[in-house]
């Protein structure tokens, strides 16, 4: 990493010697009014995966905060070190919900990220990453599909073999060996949002456009299709908008502002076009972003508006489904899917639920997914230790910060399969992915652990609404034979 070679002046006058940087400058710097409201309680420590995995000042988030108000003031130069600290944060944000002076956390990250991607320049490769990956694959949703193809091919065919035999994965730089050994199967069919309208079911109680994202479409197809079956088992008629693309959260937890806000304009256009009730988003991460896309834009005049009526119609599909409210399944769903996979599934089917942080902390819900699970006949929540500490996928932070996600998803995996359950329901695609990878390495070590399915919320809703109509169904087949 190199570090600007010019002096610099701070608000008050403190000046940095060269080859330092000091302060805060660029528009999308934390503001004052939010980093001065840090009173270094510290009642946020033992809320902090990094710190309780640690325990070192600096990787909390007071210490965090301490370290911008430091170079804010010009006291102290970005360092490697200090930008290895708040390159450690997961941007969790459950620091947030702990501090009683309402610190906006993720705000200030957020500033202080576009200030250092706007200042600090990285190492080639990371750059080269960043160029490629925040403002290529990520920003056009058809680079996005050939990237997943291209995935693919190798998933399947002798290349993936090859690159695994040869060594060729540990010689690479960024961190491809850990990539191909984490990265899930890329499905056969992708999810596409194409203009579609799928109907409701029975009298419509609502028009949604939904968000199909970026990961989700590619590795997680069948999620969305259920979400969009299950909107409309509950009257909701689904449009999948054209034009839409990534939300653009991974951008914006990367200090990657300005590809985010291209990302936020183009989904808002998309989006507020159909006229919907609500913007429902299947993914945690997605839709914290998109409630935050009035911040996002606030100073752009021909987007601001627009920005503010988009965030205020987004709604996570957990929470939309359950203060509709939901029409619960009225038969117990026979779980096919979970047997199939492996696991016997009990009656009643034991699921433990993992709180997405941007979920529970970000959005601040907690129950609605909760509220779902209990309304599926058949299927007993039982709680699991720690649900709402991250998991340690965090959007790229499974690649960039490998140990600490290990250490997190193991730890993760470990309160799972203390509840000893057949299924473990989430409602975020980095959650799953990172939960599949960690449960699936804690019970190959361990030949007496049964691996728990990884299952989306609305998945096993949507498996108990199919079950109801082959209940259905059959009864009514053996009613014409009678
Ligand atoms: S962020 Fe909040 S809880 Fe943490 S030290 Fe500052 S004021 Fe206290
Ligand atoms: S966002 Fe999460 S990891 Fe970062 S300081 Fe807050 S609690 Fe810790």
């Amino acid at each position: 990493m190199t570090i600007q070679s010019k002096s610099t002046r701070t608000a008050e006058g403190h000046v940095a010697p060269p080859g330092t940087f000091a302060g805060f400058r660029t528009k999308d710097a934390p503001q004052d009014e939010d980093l001065y409201k840090c009173v270094h309680c510290g009642f946020c420590l033992s809320a902090c995966p990094t710190y309780l995995e640690t325990g070192l000042e600096a990787e909390s988030p007071r210490g965090r905060i301490a370290l911008m108000k430091a170079v804010r003031e010009g006291r102290l130069e970005i360092t490697k070190q200090v930008l290895g600290h708040w390159d450690m944060c997961l941007q969790c944000r459950a620091c947030e919900v702990a501090c009683p002076s309402g610190v906006p956390y993720g705000r200030l990250m957020e500033g202080t990220r576009a200030e250092v991607a706007a200042h600090i320049k990285r190492p080639l490769t990371e750059r080269m990453g960043r160029a490629v990956g925040y403002r290529g694959v990520l920003a056009n949703p058809g680079q996005l599909r050939m990237a997943g193809r291209a995935v693919r091919l190798y998933q399947r065919t002798p290349l993936r073999v090859i690159a695994r035999g040869t060594g060729l994965l540990k010689i690479l730089p960024g961190g491809l060996d850990h990539l191909d050994r984490t990265m899930p199967h890329i499905g056969n069919k992708f999810f596409v949002a194409d203009g579609r309208v799928i109907p409701a079911i029975g009298a419509r109680r609502a028009r949604v456009a939904m968000l199909a994202g970026c990961v989700m479409t590619l590795m997680h197809s069948p999620a969305l299709e259920a979400a969009t079956r299950v909107l409309a088992r509950n009257g909701v008629e689904v449009v999948l908008t054209a034009g839409q693309g990534c939300c653009g959260a991974l951008n914006t937890h990367a200090g990657e502002r300005e590809s985010a806000r291209e990302m936020a304009r183009r989904n808002i256009d998309s989006f507020l076009a159909a006229s919907p009730d609500a913007i429902i988003v299947a993914s945690a991460g997605c839709g914290s972003t998109m409630k935050e896309y009035g911040d996002l834009l606030h100073s752009d005049t021909g987007y601001g508006e627009k920005a503010e009526k988009a965030s205020k119609l987004t709604r996570d599909i957990h929470e939309f489904l359950a203060s509709l409210p939901l029409i619960p399944p009225r038969a117990g769903a026979s779980f096919e899917s979970i047997k199939k996979a492996g696991t016997p599934a009990t009656a009643p089917l034991r699921v433990t639920y993992q709180d997405a942080c941007h979920l529970v902390s970000a959005q601040r819900i907690k129950n609605a997914p909760r509220d779902l699970l209990r309304a599926i006949p058949g299927v007993e929540l039982v709680e699991m230790p720690e649900s709402a500490i991250c998991c340690g996928s965090a959007g790229t932070y499974s690649i960039t910060q490998k140990e600490m996600s290990q250490r997190l998803g193991r730890r993760k995996a470990q309160n799972v399969l203390s509840v000893q359950p057949d299924v473990v329901a989430t409602g975020n695609p980095g959650c799953a992915l990172q939960l599949e990878n960690y449960l699936r390495d804690l019970t190959a070590k361990d030949k007496t652990a049964r691996k728990p399915q990884v299952r989306y919320v609305v998945e096993l809703l949507d498996e108990a609404y199919l079950s109801e109509e082959e209940t259905l169904y059959a009864q009514q087949a053996g009613g014409q034979d009678q």
